[in-house]
């Protein structure tokens, strides 16, 4: 064999090699995970197309952003579950306080999966863009759940309740806020809510929920 029939073989194998690992590493935990949460969606498409976007609490003006206030950032890093992975949510309460704090659906859509139990119990709720694209929107941290899989919602369907701040004690950690997640996908059935390790894996399935309401809190099509 001569030197750069060799040569071109290690750079093969270098690239191979390059490609499985990274194959491996990309969303491991996620892809030895998300197969246990499969069970708990649903592939339903939903009735109706997005017209607008809202904040997911009654605050009296819900496609004003400054009616709610963030408890904890999108992407910031996290001890608990996997050591160190990252905020896949912007974790949100009502600007004003409520005794009890319900929550509706950002968009019209059909709820896709109830998973985990308290205090993560989580509703997911698919949406159909009027250009097609698909986006889901995820509530996590429900005391009480008001809809079952499969349920067609609008913006006006009370789907959940959050603890209060005495009904969160008893989890021995902070509960009593919504982790709102918008996400690209829904690949992971859930799980890459504690399992997103790094910011590429962030941003292929989530989208930055502050970012994202920044812009679409107004109608989305034009009549
Ligand atoms: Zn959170």
């Amino acid at each position: 064999m001569n030197g750069l029939k060799k040569g071109m073989i290690v750079v093969l194998l270098i690239l191979l090699t390059g490609v499985v690992v990274r194959a491996i590493d990309k969303n491991s935990y996620i892809e030895a995970t998300r197969s246990y949460y499969k069970e708990a969606y649903r592939e339903i498409k939903p009735a109706k197309v997005v017209s607008g976007w809202m904040v997911p609490f009654d605050t009296g003006n819900r496609t004003d952003i400054r009616s709610i206030r963030v408890v904890s950032v999108f992407g910031d890093h996290r001890e608990s579950y996997l050591k160190g992975h990252i905020h896949t949510a912007t974790d949100l309460i009502p600007a004003k306080k409520q005794a009890l704090t319900y929550i509706y659906p950002m968009a019209v859509g059909v709820v896709c999966s109830i998973h985990l139990g308290h205090p993560h119990k989580t509703v997911v709720i698919r949406h159909l863009m009027a250009n097609g694209q698909t986006v889901y929107t995820s509530y996590k941290h429900l005391q009480e759940i008001y809809v079952t899989v499969g349920t067609q919602v609008d913006q006006q369907t009370k789907i959940a309740r959050l603890y209060t701040a005495a009904e969160t004690k008893k989890y021995h950690g902070n509960y009593d806020h919504l982790h709102l997640e918008i996400r690209k996908s829904f690949y992971d059935y859930g799980c890459a809510s504690w399992l997103t390790m790094n910011k590429e894996d962030l941003n292929e399935l989530f989208y930055n929920p502050m970012v994202f309401m920044k812009s679409h809190l107004v109608l989305v099509t034009k009549i």
